[in-house]
């Protein structure tokens, strides 16, 4: 059955049909719903964990008054580092703590990464990650981390795709980190992934550029934040992403680029699917709304992330990839650690890696996007939601205001206006990189399952409610 044509169609009949008359257990009434095919008024009626109808006049057990307000499907936040250990640090939030802030901007799906290493198996890795998710308050996947991938660990990967894996992250740079997949590993990962329709996921950065940037620094140079841009510049982007794209069409994987910073990246990724190739990409909030000015300010230590922010063009690049479909999805690369963790020790090098983002995803995205007039408002659910349900297996459970989907939906007030502060996120941090923004657009509530677990500023859900969800519907 084809669920968008009848959606669309129900919508559309003002007559409220046969199927209307049961009440749901929730009507979302009066709002206006926005999917990546148009945005309409209507109501939403949810029974038990699942959206069951989209129409006009439902009525429900209780409903929720949404006129005036956006509905939205729940946000997927396809990478985020949620207690992950980054060298001698371990990233500021947990499960418990870094879901419930999701909740509060909307997010009702993590896809976070396994902890990879070249000891553990990548079903061990899963069990173990499994365990410090117990605390979730929305529904997660996984990205499995592969580190140290040789021939006797062929199989693995079949296993884990048994076990609801559907995406493998592979990192072309942090050789020093011994995280680096050479190509000679990525040959023969691409061509098992290709025949088990799982997805290759890439940190793609050139490695040997950047060490030979590293070795040209002169002394005095590590104590500038201005040398992280400058021993990863643009072209290790569009070299990697060049590598692993020509791997790719050789052995037929699906590939995905994460975190993609520049103009040069976009590039080769447009070059990419022109050709009709599956690669897909995806940005993030800092890189669209952060440039390299930071580096040289007095928090410049506070911006540390890997690949680094660029300049203005690069911005602009960015955006017009997200209007014209080359990018597919953004998501945040959350990885929070407080002012103390990143407290200044000498070197660019001596810094924890990343920033805090996954509260802040969809009240950004839509007042410097859609409010700034940079993007149409129906570009936001296919970036936020069904682009990021798709490429990692979620979809049509996750995604979308589909009929038989999962019941997770966001109605944010496009009206109202705030300002990013520290003090009222709940993200366990101090730093906000967008402190003091002026934000157009707040979430109201967010339904996870059915569930409410957050209305007006409050947290409803259950602590441990949240789910494992399986990646592998590609
Ligand atoms: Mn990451």
């Amino acid at each position: 059955m084809n669920i968008e044509r009848r959606t669309s169609r129900m919508a559309g009949n003002r007559q409220p049909s046969t199927v209307n008359r049961q009440p749901y257990d929730i009507v979302i009434r009066g709002g206006t719903l926005v999917t990546p095919e148009k945005v309409f008024r209507g109501d939403l009626g949810i029974s038990g964990e699942k959206i069951a109808a989209v129409g006009q006049n439902l009525s429900g057990r209780k409903e929720i008054d949404a006129t005036g307000k956006l509905v939205l499907p729940g946000i997927i936040d396809g990478h985020t580092h949620l207690d992950t250990p980054i060298g001698v640090s371990r990233t500021c939030d947990d499960f418990l703590t870094g879901t419930r802030a999701a909740a509060g901007g909307g997010v009702t799906t993590v896809i976070d990464f396994t902890i990879g290493s070249p000891e553990s198996s990548l079903l061990e890795d899963l069990a173990n990650r499994k365990k410090d998710a117990a605390g979730a308050v929305i529904d997660y996947a996984f990205h499995a981390e592969v580190i140290g991938r040789w021939k006797t660990r062929e199989g693995e990967f079949a296993e884990a795709v048994r076990a609801g894996i559907g995406s493998f992250k592979f990192y072309t740079a942090y050789g020093r980190l011994g995280h680096r997949s050479d190509n000679g590993f990525l040959f023969h990962a691409f061509k098992e992934l290709a025949e088990l329709n799982a997805l290759a996921m890439v940190h793609a950065e050139d490695d040997e550029i950047i060490e030979s940037l590293l070795s040209r620094l002169q002394p005095g140079d590590e104590s500038s934040m201005l040398s992280l841009p400058r021993t990863r510049p643009p072209i290790c982007e569009g070299s990697a992403i060049n590598q692993v794209v020509y791997l790719a069409e050789e052995t037929g994987v699906h590939l995905h680029i994460a975190h993609i910073t520049s103009a040069a990246g976009i590039e080769v990724l447009k070059r990419a699917r022109n050709r009709g190739l599956p690669v897909t990409g995806e940005t993030c909030p800092q890189y669209l709304l952060l440039n390299r000015e930071v580096f040289a300010g007095e928090d410049a230590p506070l911006y540390s992330l890997m690949p680094p922010l660029r300049t203005p063009a690069d911005q602009e690049a960015l955006w017009s990839a997200l209007r014209d479909g080359t990018l597919s999805l953004v998501a945040t690369d959350h990885c929070a650690f407080t002012r103390k963790q990143k407290k200044w020790r000498g070197s660019f090098m001596n810094l924890p890696y990343g920033l805090p983002g996954v509260e802040t995803l969809l009240p950004l995205l839509y007042s410097e996007g859609v409010a700034g007039g940079r993007i149409p408002l129906k570009v936001l659910p296919r970036l936020l939601a069904e682009g990021p349900a798709r490429i990692f297996g979620l979809y049509p459970r996750k995604g979308s205001l589909n009929i038989g989907g999962d019941a997770d939906i966001v109605i944010f007030d496009s009206e109202k206006e705030w300002k990013i502060s520290t003090r009222k996120l709940k993200m366990p941090t101090d730093f906000s990189p967008y402190e003091g923004r002026t934000i157009n657009g707040k979430v109201i509530a967010t339904i996870s399952r059915g569930e409410v677990i957050y209305e007006d500023g409050g947290f409803a859900g259950q602590v441990g409610r949240g789910r494992f969800v399986r990646g592998d519907n590609r």
